[in-house]
Formats: C-alpha cells, sequence, structure tokens
C-alpha cells in the first residue's frame, strides 16, 4: 500500500533516523529509499532555519506528551535534495513498537496550490498599483514592486521602447533586498540587446534557461556573476502596437516555464490596457496643447509679415512719389518676401493637413537630385555665407521632384537661416557603390540644436532653444514635413551626431524605391 501511494511516507526512530522511505518520498524529497534510510531526518529534510523548532517539537512528542501535530494537516517548507525549498503538507503519527516510538510522516507536494495563490496575489498587487497610479511612471514602478515582492524574483524590471531614441528604457525596476546589481543595473539598451532587446525585435516570449550559458550576451553574463540564473520577458502591447518588455530574473527555476509565461503574459496584457488608456488621456491633452501652440504660432507667425507687409505698403502709398525708383524696389522687395513668407506658411499649414489626414501625394517619376539641389540653392535667401555643394554632375533616382525640392529648400534655407553671417553651409550627395541609395548632408557651422533637445525635432512646432533664444522667426512645421516626405520615399532623416558646433542633417534615399500613392 505505501509503496503505491502517491502520498509521500517516511518513519524514523526515537533517535530522529529514517527506517521508511516509500517511492512518493523519493519523488518528493528527491532522494531514493537507499540514499535514506537510516540518516538523519533532520539532515535531509528539514531546512537550517526549522531545525531548532523541529527538534523541540520532536523531543516533546518522544517525551509521550502526544501534542498538537497528530491527527492534524499542517503545510511546512520542507528541504529538497537539491537544496530547493518545498512547500509540503504533511500529518505526523506516533506508535510505540517494540524497539521504541516510531514517528511517522505522511506528506504532500503543494507547491502547485501554493504557486496558484501566489500567482493571484501577484495579479492583484499589479491591478491595485495600476489602479492607484497617477502617472505612467509611478504605475510601472508600482507593477514590478508588487510582482518583484508577491513573486519573490530577485529582479523585475518593465522596460519601455523610446521611439525617439530608438532605444530601450527601463521605467522601472525592482531589486530583492540584498541584491547588488553592480553593471546588471544598466537604464538604456540598443534595439535588438539583451533580454528585453530580444522580446521587442520578436515581439515574442522569450526563456534564458543559464544565464551563464547566453554567452552572447554582456547583460546575461554580468547577471550570472551577480548570482541570477533565469530570465523571462514578455512583450507588453495594446492592440498590435509594442510598447515595450516585462522581464524577471530568478536564482533559480521554481515555476515550469509555461505557468511563468503565462502569468506574465496577462500581467503584459493588463499594463498595456492601462498604457493605451494613458495614452488617449495624454494625447488629449496633446491635441489641446497643439492647438495652443498652433494659435500662439498663428499670432506670431501670421502677425509679422502682415504687419511688414501692410506697413511698407502704405508707406509706398503715402510716399511714391518722394521715392527714387531703388527705394521704390527695396520697398516692394519687403512686400514680395513677406508675402512670400506667408505663402510657404500656407503651404506647410496645408501640407501638415494632408499628412495627417494620410493625403500627403506623391507623384514619383525618374528625377535628377543633383538638379533639384541646384535649383534649391539658385533660389536660396542671400546671406553672408560660404556655401559649397559637392555633387554629381547627375544622381538620378525615382521620386516625386516637387516633393524632394521641398525638402532640399527646408534643409537649406533652415542651415542659412541658423547660421549666423560669416559662417559656412555644405551640400553634398552622393549614391552608395552599389547604386541602390543615396546619401545626402546638408551641414552648417551655425547655432546647432543641443543634444537633449534632438529627440523632440520632428515634432510639429518643436522650434529649439537656440532658435527660440536668438528670436529666430519659425514656425515648427518644415522638419515634421521634411520627414514624412522622405519617409514616403522610403528613406530616413537624422542629426548626425558630430560633437562639433553647427547641425548635419542627413538623408538616405533609396534609388528605386517602390511608391504607393496614398489613394492606390
Ligand atoms: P522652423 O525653422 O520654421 O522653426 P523647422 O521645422 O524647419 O521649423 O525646424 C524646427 C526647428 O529645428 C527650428 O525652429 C530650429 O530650432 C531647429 N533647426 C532646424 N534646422 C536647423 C539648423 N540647420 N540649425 C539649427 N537649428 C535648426
Amino acid at each position: 500500500m505505501l509503496s503505491a501511494a502517491l502520498e509521500a511516507y517516511l518513519a524514523f526512530d526515537g533517535t530522529g533516523r529514517v527506517v521508511a522511505w516509500n517511492p512518493a518520498a523519493e519523488t518528493t524529497f528527491g532522494y531514493t529509499h537507499d540514499q535514506a534510510y537510516g540518516r538523519s531526518v533532520e539532515d535531509l529534510i528539514v531546512p537550517p532555519e526549522s531545525r531548532e523548532a523541529g527538534q523541540a517539537e520532536l523531543a516533546a512528542l518522544a517525551a509521550g506528551r502526544s501534542g498538537h501535530t497528530q491527527g492534524q494537516r499542517r503545510q511546512w517548507l520542507a528541504w529538497h535534495a537539491d537544496g530547493h525549498r518545498i512547500p509540503i503538507e504533511m500529518t505526523l503519527a506516533t506508535t510505540d513498537e517494540a524497539g521504541g516510538r516510531l514517528f511517522h510522516v505522511f506528506a504532500h507536494d503543494i507547491t502547485t496550490a501554493h504557486r496558484a495563490s501566489r500567482f493571484a496575489a501577484a495579479e492583484a498587487a499589479v491591478a491595485r498599483g495600476l489602479a492607484e497610479a497617477d502617472s505612467v511612471g509611478t504605475a510601472a514602478q508600482r507593477v514590478v514592486d508588487a510582482l518583484g515582492l508577491k513573486m519573490n524574483w530577485p529582479v523585475t524590471e518593465l522596460w519601455m521602447i523610446d521611439e525617439d531614441r530608438q532605444l530601450l528604457v527601463c521605467a522601472a525596476r525592482h531589486s530583492q533586498p540584498g541584491w547588488r546589481l553592480r553593471t546588471f543595473a544598466v537604464n538604456t539598451l540598443e534595439p535588438g540587446v539583451a533580454l528585453p532587446g530580444r522580446v521587442c525585435a520578436d515581439a515574442a516570449p522569450h526563456w534564458i534557461p543559464d544565464l551563464s550559458a547566453d554567452t552572447g550576451s554582456l547583460r546575461s553574463r554580468a547577471g550570472a556573476r551577480i548570482g541570477l540564473h533565469v530570465a523571462v520577458g514578455v512583450p507588453v502591447c495594446t492592440g498590435r502596437h509594442l510598447l515595450g518588455a516585462l522581464c524577471v530574473y530568478g536564482d533559480r527555476v521554481e515555476d515550469p516555464e509555461d505557468t511563468l509565461l503565462g502569468l506574465l503574459s496577462g500581467l503584459a496584457a493588463q499594463i498595456g490596457q492601462y498604457l493605451e488608456r494613458r495614452r488617449a488621456e495624454e494625447l488629449t491633452v496633446e491635441l489641446a496643447r497643439t492647438k495652443d501652440e498652433f494659435l500662439a504660432m498663428v499670432t506670431h507667425e501670421l502677425r509679422n509679415p502682415l504687419a511688414a507687409i501692410a506697413g511698407t505698403a502704405s508707406l509706398l502709398t503715402e510716399e511714391l512719389d518722394d521715392l527714387t525708383p531703388d527705394e521704390q524696389r527695396h520697398y516692394l522687395r519687403i512686400i514680395t518676401r513677406n508675402a512670400e513668407r506667408l505663402g510657404v506658411m500656407a503651404e506647410d499649414l496645408l501640407d501638415l493637413a494632408r499628412l495627417e489626414s494620410g493625403h500627403l501625394a506623391i507623384n514619383p517619376t525618374a528625377s535628377d537630385l543633383s538638379e533639384i539641389i541646384r535649383q534649391a540653392l539658385q533660389a536660396a535667401p542671400d546671406k553672408n555665407l560660404t556655401v559649397t555643394a559637392i555633387l554629381p554632375e547627375r544622381l538620378e533616382l525615382y521620386a516625386d521632384p516637387i516633393r524632394l525640392r521641398q525638402v532640399a529648400d527646408n534643409l537649406i534655407s533652415n542651415a542659412i537661416k541658423y547660421t549666423p553671417s560669416g559662417g559656412s553651409v555644405t551640400i553634398t550627395a552622393t549614391a552608395d557603390a552599389g547604386g541602390d541609395k543615396i546619401t545626402w548632408t546638408v551641414a552648417d557651422t551655425g547655432i546647432g540644436i543641443p543634444a537633449a533637445e534632438r529627440p523632440r525635432l520632428f515634432r510639429r512646432f518643436y522650434r529649439a532653444s537656440t532658435a527660440v533664444d536668438r528670436r529666430i522667426p519659425g514656425t515648427g512645421l518644415g522638419l515634421v514635413i521634411t520627414r514624412a516626405i522622405i519617409e514616403r520615399h522610403q528613406g530616413t532623416i537624422n542629426l548626425a551626431d558630430d560633437a562639433g558646433s553647427g547641425t548635419t542633417f542627413v538623408v538616405e534615399l533609396p534609388v528605386k524605391p517602390s511608391i504607393t500613392s496614398p489613394g492606390s
């Protein structure tokens, strides 16, 4: 009966020597019958921290005061042969035999029940944390704290994708007391790097069973050095949009892979929903702010050229007869320049509206970028600058020449506008060796854009402090449209990370993009 029982059964005598050990005890505690027989039950299954209490209890039982343990089920953490603790439920009974008193233990492993209640507690704690948080930052911290505490994981992290910076940023981290994370505690990661990077790159869960064997990853090795062993990460999404990764690191495998992934994926979905709600709220605020910014911009940027036109025109009307032809031409140029400024702004605003409604049309044809840039340079405003263009005779690509001219006008006029007299502007464009891609740079030695502000540069109405401080007029619309046009050509635009002063924009365009017009 005892060999067939699913319940672990073991017995020991008054000195604590094991005298019976059934097959279920072998699976539960990890020792075979032969390994266990005759050894001290305390050494085998009682973890060091419970030994004192255990001895007192046994002494009481041995002394014949059959106490509360008999006939009662109790829960207890036992020691497994591999060193980990297993929650068990057990009953203890004594019998008096010819050789003395015997102690009989019936026990079963309650890990699954324990896990279920732990998971439920973790889920409840996360839900509470999200409900009480007043910002995304506090929500992230509450989630990882709740998870780390309830699940007893040494390290729990929530990583978010920062699209502006093309990086992964650690939004929150929880580590258990006593863990010194050293080089493991990085706060940004390149895409694709380490567990969070891999989870985001594949938008799928990842499981690293042995960090020390994951030799390809510096961070896994750093984790292994501080005593972490396993790692699990799941993607955090809203609908089909990937936001980041929830990652936990453990010092040993406690739960089966699929159960853990199930729990984490459920939590990640909760976090995703929360973030989506917050994003909708933030979008509403942003829309209101954009409206304010738009009104401020319109008042500023429309009023100035209009005032210049009105003032000059009335001056011309009143004093036409007294002005020399040269003076008349000068005033007329002021009117033309300001009218053009208004025209550009109206076009930009229309383009912005088209962009937002998804109707920014691209009509590609065989084009010559060198020619487009040369024409833009001819039309560029005059200023005391050294303007150099290093261009091949022809640079052919399939693109919308009118839209590319708009890009050239914007980048070149910005370079001129934001470079004080005496500086220089250099434009280069070349095709790569394979002839598939064109790299086009517009560099200036001007006022520059502070590194910290660069991520925001391509947002609507955004103007760098360097421009605002110097009161250089502008709307913060040109670059948004420029980037949209380049992206519609399947190209990219970025700022070069040069440490020197000035600004360099780098545009990369495929020679033969497969462009579809929005209407098609
Ligand atoms: P605008 O020039 O009308 O303000 P843009 O969208 O073209 O709008 O540019 C946005 C902001 O980027 C500018 O306000 C300026 O702060 C910054 N910027 C763009 N190009 C340059 C440049 N070449 N040098 C310095 N700052 C620049």
